[in-house]
């Protein structure tokens, strides 16, 4: 609760949770001799009564490593309790040098890079990666990332072998990391129905249904770019034809707009001046894939039925070019839609959501269970920053 709420008074944490007010004390106490949090002076709430300490998230004391994997770019961030980024960086990757190692040396390179920069008494507790690909549940394996092109790639331990850090490596795709991020810290807090759509060269998603994200028989839930939405459309990486993807993605946002569909990050910086210029071609581009984009939402959420909706990465900066245009989709294509209203918004933490839910990820075994976690203050100093009782894989 400290955690999400960032600072809170003990006497609302003593309400929310039921539990007795020395209880509560207690438990802060304890988080408090962990490091975890701190008690600070009370907060000014206006109520009657004597003032209730404030606990607050301490930022100096654990850190997770939080990395994400995209086509164009690959990102760190060292994050603390409370999703405060510490430092966080994103490097751009030419779209020509794809292959595995390169791209798992950098992404290594610039994820010690920013551990190296904090000091030996802040301690690393977990590592959370998010790729644009398949990741079962049961493992770290990454199973296929068409937009990248690789299969079968162990990334937990081709990373750890890189990182040389003995903690837990969480893996996860990146649709599904975003809706966490943006659930837990970002535009969607507090929502239990959500739909987060992450745009790129490819469409990703992930779901949140009834408080709980939706991963599916073996976690592949979620893979909403390759919904079929025009039988006799492009053909799509995936190897099937007319997926929602191939009228949405990147690729055919740039084509759209007369720009090569080919032509990168580069491309998209000229789209985006092209549309803030209003150049008609640009904004006609934009009004289209929103039709579009609005006609695939139109049957997610008529099965989803979402309070709301998140774009991700592309979509959500181009948010306010497209979102009319999509919405007057969703509500002509989808009986829910026009029974419940749904929000479509653009991500708080724009292409970053994902690498903000990487974080979550690898903090859970320490929210799980904050008890278990040793005390730091104890004298202990190994540099792998980690002797808790959670196993190591
Ligand atoms: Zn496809």
């Amino acid at each position: 609760m400290v955690h999400t709420s960032g600072v809170v008074s003990r006497a609302e944490l003593t309400a929310r949770t039921g539990l007795n007010r020395s209880t509560v004390a207690d438990l802060v106490r304890e988080l408090s001799q962990r490091g975890l949090v701190a008690e600070g002076s009370p907060l000014a709430t206006g109520a009657p009564g004597r003032p209730s300490p404030s606990v607050t998230v301490r930022t100096d004391g654990i850190y997770v490593l939080a990395l994400d994997v995209k086509v164009d770019s690959v990102a760190a961030a060292t994050v603390s309790l409370g999703g405060h980024r510490l430092a966080s960086k994103r490097v751009a990757r030419p779209r020509s040098r794809r292959d595995i190692s390169t791209v798992l040396d950098a992404l290594a390179g610039l994820g010690t890079e920013l551990m190296e920069e904090l000091p030996d008494t802040q301690r690393l507790v977990g590592i959370g990666v998010s790729i644009v690909g398949l990741v079962p549940r049961s493992d770290a394996m990454v199973e296929v990332t068409p937009n990248l092109g690789w299969s079968d790639v162990p990334l937990a331990e081709a990373l750890r072998a890189r990182l040389r850090r003995r903690v837990p490596i969480v893996v996860s795709n990146d649709g599904d990391a975003g809706a966490l991020g943006e659930r837990v810290h970002g535009v969607a807090r507090g929502i239990d129905d959500l739909l987060y759509v992450s745009g790129e060269v490819g469409i990703g998603g992930g779901i949140i249904a009834g408080g709980r994200a939706l991963g599916g028989a073996v976690g592949h839930a979620g893979e909403i770019g390759h919904t079929l939405v025009d039988p006799q459309g492009e053909p799509c990486r995936c190897g099937a034809r007319g997926c929602w993807e191939t009228v949405i993605g990147e690729a055919a946002l740039l084509r759209r707009a007369g720009l090569p569909e080919d032509g990168g990050q580069r491309a998209v910086s000229q789209l985006r001046g092209a549309a803030l210029r209003g150049d008609d071609a640009a904004l006609a581009a934009m009004e289209a894939v929103g039709r579009w984009l609005g006609l695939g939402l139109a049957g997610l959420v008529n099965v989803l039925n979402p309070q709301l909706i998140v774009l991700g990465g592309l979509h959500g900066e181009f948010h306010r070019f497209l979102a009319a245009s999509a919405a007057e989709e969703l509500e002509r294509n989808s009986l829910v839609a026009r029974g419940s209203p749904t929000g479509i918004v653009p991500a708080m933490f724009g292409v970053d959501s994902s690498l903000i839910g990487a974080a979550e990820d690898a903090l859970q075994p320490l929210l799980r269970d904050p008890m278990t976690w040793p005390s730091w203050n104890a004298g202990d100093t190994s540099p792998d920053g980690f002797t808790g009782a959670i196993s190591v894989e």
